[in-house]
């Protein structure tokens, strides 16, 4: 049962260190100025917060950039997903699974953890659920 290694108590130093690293130097940290979209998503378990802005253009994450606080696997789970999110459709931004976090994690990640990790996947989905549904009332006229 790979499902209860943690990268804290793994032998898998390859990967934690990649954990670590993007913990150390996140990729896409900041703020985007003229955001089309964003999002604040909370771990209330671990105390994890994450805030995501997107730039929008033609269907496709021009940018992205994220804000946060709180433990190493939160933090570098969204620094790695910014990175594989940007420049993408938005439904690819959509459909991203918790599997797909794993898979960049190139480690399993514990019941506990798995929280952490989609958090800021979780962010994502929202800010683009919002955006759209903005679009739409936009579309229509509603303020
Ligand atoms: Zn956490």
């Amino acid at each position: 049962m790979s499902e209860n290694l943690d990268p804290g108590y793994t032998g898998e130093g390859m990967y934690r260190e990649n954990i670590i690293d993007h913990y150390k130097n996140p990729h896409n940290k900041g703020s985007i100025e003229d955001a089309d979209a964003q999002f604040t998503e909370n771990n209330a378990t671990c105390g994890d917060v994450i805030t995501v802005q997107l730039k929008v253009k033609d269907g496709i994450v021009k940018d992205i950039k994220f804000q946060g606080r709180g433990c190493a696997i939160s933090q570098a789970a969204m620094s790695m997903l910014t990175g594989e999110i940007k420049g993408k459709s938005l439904e690819k931004a959509k459909s991203v699974k918790r599997g797909d976090i794993v898979g960049m994690f190139g480690i399993e990640i514990g019941p506990v953890r798995t929280k952490c990790a989609t958090l800021g996947m979780v962010a994502v989905k929202n800010a683009i659920k919002e955006f759209e549904l903005k679009k739409v009332s936009v579309k229509e006229g509603v303020k």
